[in-house]
């Protein structure tokens, strides 16, 4: 078998001796991309490339890029483990010329890796061109061997787009013939682009670059041409060992292999489910290993979809207990040769699925019981369709992903009701909208459009700079414009050519400041940036400004001083917490402004006291250590050797930012520092608490800010003092008033549950009547004196039952004894409750029958039928 290692190796190794450069696979996760969920494309990391937007230092350059698809017009996820040749994740090989070659070299490298160096046979290759691409027919007639018979045009086929938007252009795809046996479609002809044939498939997709697909829609000519490719590694491995699928190459089988042996089963006995295990473990062990974590919304939902469908696999090959993680392995064995992150976060991705695996088993046996009895219910009355209501309770209360239902459905033969399920979803939806509003503040779109130069930062070096306005966009109508002048009170965006002020990005917030000039002041509370364009968020103070404007920008220096502290105590925290809970530990995100800093890591459980205060201990020596803080701009490759910590979600060019401080840290890093950790000064944890599963986040504060914290913890302990009226023995002293103040609440609740009392007071005939209302009390007697200190003047009704008896005990207050008496009232009540009683005039009592319903209305009523 021929290796994908091997075959990997030397696609790139034939684009380098035609002088590209080979760079690094970036992220699944795209980094500065919000309109990508993942990274699906090998085109992602060079879109700016394309349009001219970025400038590299070289032209042409090849890869392999890891890509997620798991929806879109090119897979459907639910699809994926019925065929061999569709994946969550796979391998794109691509080379690229960003105004350099165009079509003739494109068309001669392809020709020549595959038919040479990969020697697959001439007449088993087919061309396809766009309908209107004389030219690359042409080329493919004049510049290689191929039977011009095997040359065919389409139109919308041979027309690529990565997205609604963006750089685009005609391509020409290679199709291979993989021989009869392999069409699985019955009454067509075979052939390239027959739907249903698996015959003839796609290898090699060469796009030609040249236009720019904007906003309307509408397609712009590029400034220069160029060149995107994309082959699907899985595929060609298939292909180069004539595999009957994907999951039949080394890049599958070391994972198939493993649960056939788990589980003392053959693949054949399962297909769909050993291969939709088989994919979906690879996508989520490189899609955690880039930083993704499964959660509730966005690209998190997704990873949490796969896992969950991968699971319900796993369930019906008969695993119950979590099993997932156990694939770890074998998918770091496939890749330690060319994706060594993954190796490298094996026990982060382990602990994420197993957490994860176990909370969803909890509810998958309930779920699946419920969808057997609803398919049972439907069945035996003759339908055959899952309601939305039924789906939606799965995937709301169960965190069954719809896929799984539709899945379920498909296999017994149900229609799902998805409609249904989307309307109590929007439902849904908009009831969650009401208390959530977010706002996107700054006019991305606008912003490309005026195609300008990146801004130069020189906030790294300067807290103040010169520079002129180069664009000024303002809100009217709630819509951003472009305008070439701003009065006094006008709020505003303004462009400069050249800034000192930061702009919000890699959680560091941005900064704030004065631009001025002899005719105007501005006051800029925020800066933002799009790609890399920045954006001073302002408000005019006085006076007007206009384009080309020269104007003097300065920052809130001691806003940022703080910020810098804040940010390089970050660094020092993340090597804390190596050092003492161990390298499991990598940054998750951060959060740093001038009050406070954020930092979330990977660590599987909350820590314990002494580890909170070791880490606080440890960055505190570090501050105290006065290091120098260094920042250099390497290139990407020695700044590996040199083993900085990269953080997944940063997007790197081919040169990067070290920030280093002596032995202690060394991290990739956009973000503004001091330059020495001394000036830090103090450093104190806040907080500590559980952000998701596997994710802890500390919150600290640096500085002045941390002083500032110790004196009101000292206020609110002085206060304490003084409530307590002693210095000493604090804790003692509360404890024993919290005891005390516990002791006496609990006999509280005691006496309460041994007779329950109620309590009502009623006006009868000019008398006051209190009616007290017990059970099981002991001393009825002492109740009655109670209540009548409480009356003052009028007539107390006592009562106490217990099992089916009833004591009753009548009082009447001295001032009253000649009107009224309580052994007349005893003797009547008797009469009518059916018991026994007399007394004196003053004070009587008696026993009766327990009274029917509720004790305090039956007082009342008998006690206002007898007076
Ligand atoms: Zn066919
Ligand atoms: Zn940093």
């Amino acid at each position: 078998m021929k290796s994908s290692f091997e075959i990997r190796k030397t696609f790139l190794d034939y684009f380098k001796s035609k002088d590209h450069v080979i760079v690094e696979s970036s992220p699944v996760i795209p980094a500065d991309d919000p309109s990508l969920l993942f990274t699906n494309a090998g085109m992602n990391q060079f879109k700016k490339c394309l349009t001219g937007e970025e400038k590299r230092s070289y032209s042409r350059v090849a890869d392999t890029q890891k890509c997620l698809r798991v929806s879109g017009k090119h897979n459907d996820f639910e699809d994926v483990g019925y065929d061999g040749s569709h994946h969550t994740f796979f391998e794109m090989l691509g080379n690229w010329s960003f105004g350099d070659y165009y079509k003739k070299e494109a068309i001669i490298f392809a020709w020549e890796l595959l038919t040479k160096i990969y020697s697959i046979p001439k007449k088993d290759l087919y061309v396809t061109v766009h309908i209107t691409d004389d030219e690359a027919e042409e080329l493919w007639k004049s510049n290689t061997d191929i039977d011009p018979s095997h040359i065919s045009r389409f139109d919308k086929e041979n027309f690529w787009e990565m997205a609604d938007t963006g750089p685009c252009g005609p391509c020409s795809e290679i199709h291979i013939d993989r021989g009869p046996s392999f069409c699985n479609g019955y009454n067509h002809k075979c052939s390239v682009n027959v739907s249903g044939c698996n015959r003839f498939i796609e290898l090699w997709n060469l796009v030609f670059i040249q236009y720019n697909r904007n906003e309307k829609g509408e397609l712009e000519q590029l400034k220069f041409k160029s060149v995107d490719t994309g082959m699907g590694l899985e595929r060609l491995v298939a292909v180069l060992n004539s595999a009957p699928s994907n999951y039949d190459t080394d890049l599958f089988l070391p994972i198939i292999e493993k649960i056939e042996k788990d589980t003392n089963m053959n693949r054949k006995d399962d297909p769909v489910a050993f291969q939709v295990i088989a994919d979906h473990i690879r996508a989520l062990a490189v899609a955690i290993a880039d930083g993704g974590v499964p959660s509730n919304e966005g690209r998190g939902y997704v990873l949490r979809k796969i896992l969950r469908r991968a699971v319900r696999f796993l369930r019906k090959l008969g695993f119950k207990k979590p099993y997932l993680f156990s694939l770890v392995e074998p998918v770091c064995s496939i890749y330690d040769n060319i994706f060594p992150e993954i190796r490298k976060n094996f026990d982060r991705i382990v602990y994420i699925l197993k957490q994860e695996e176990e909370r969803f088993l909890e509810t998958l046996e309930t779920g699946l019981e419920l969808i057997k009895n609803e398919t049972c219910r439907i069945k035996s009355s003759g339908l055959n369709r899952l309601s939305g209501d039924i789906i939606f309770k799965l995937h709301d209360t169960y965190g069954f992903p719809v896929d799984i239902t539709k899945e379920i459905c498909r296999e017994e033969n149900l229609v799902a009701d998805i409609e249904g399920f989307e309307k109590r979803m929007e439902e849904q939806r908009l009831r969650g909208k009401k208390s959530w509003k977010k706002e996107s503040s700054v006019p991305v779109d606008l912003i490309e459009k005026l195609m300008l130069q990146p801004t130069i930062f020189t906030g790294y070096e300067k807290v103040s700079d010169e520079s002129f306005v180069k664009a000024i966009i303002a809100k009217k109508n709630d819509e951003w414009i472009v305008k070439d002048d701003a009065k006094e009170d006008d709020e505003i965006f303004i462009i400069t050519e050249k800034t000192p002020f930061y702009a919000e990005s890699g959680g560091q917030v941005g900064d704030t400041g004065i631009i001025e000039s002899d005719s105007v002041k501005i006051e800029v509370y925020d800066t933002q940036k799009s790609g890399g364009i920045f954006m001073h968020l302002c408000k005019i103070i006085k006076g007007n400004i206009k384009i080309n404007d020269r104007i003097f920008l300065s920052i809130d220096v001691e806003r940022r001083d703080s910020i810098r502290k804040n940010h390089t105590a970050t660094h020092l925290l993340q090597s804390a917490l190596r050092n003492v809970l161990g390298k499991h530990v990598s940054q998750a995100g951060s959060f740093v402004n001038d009050e406070y800093l954020r930092f979330d890591f990977t660590h599987p459980k909350a820590l314990l006291n002494n580890e909170i205060e070791e880490v606080e201990r440890m960055v505190n020596i570090y501050i105290q250590k006065a290091k120098e803080v260094k920042t250099e701009i390497l290139p990407l490759e020695e700044a590996k050797k040199r083993q900085a910590l990269a953080f997944f979600g940063e997007k790197y060019g081919e040169k990067v930012r070290i920030v280093s401080i002596d032995e202690i840290s060394s991290e990739f890093c956009g973000g503004t520092h001091i330059d020495n950790t001394g000036k830090i000064g103090t450093f104190i944890i806040i907080s500590e608490e559980s952000v998701a599963s596997g994710i802890r986040r500390i919150e600290a504060k640096t500085g002045l800010n941390a002083l500032l914290l110790l004196q009101q913890q000292r206020k609110t302990l002085n206060d304490i003092s003084e409530i307590l009226k002693t210095k000493t023995d604090l804790v003692l002293r509360l404890q024993t008033l919290m005891d005390k103040s516990k002791k006496f609440e609990k006999e509280k609740n005691k006496v309460q549950k041994q007779f329950p009392v109620s309590e009502k007071i009623v006006e009868v005939k000019d008398f006051k009547i209190i009616l007290v209302g017990s059970e099981q009390n002991p001393d009825i007697k002492n109740s009655a004196d109670l209540a009548k200190k409480k009356i003052k003047s009028g007539v107390v009704f006592c009562t106490s039952v217990e099992n089916d008896i009833c004591k009753i005990v009548v009082s009447v207050t001295d001032d009253l004894v000649d009107k009224i008496s309580a052994e007349n009232i005893v003797k009547k009540i008797c009469e009518l409750w059916n018991g026994k009683g007399g007394g004196k005039p003053s004070f009587a009592q008696g026993a009766t029958k327990k009274p029917q319903g509720d004790l305090i209305f039956e007082m009342e009523t008998i006690i206002k039928k007898i007076l």
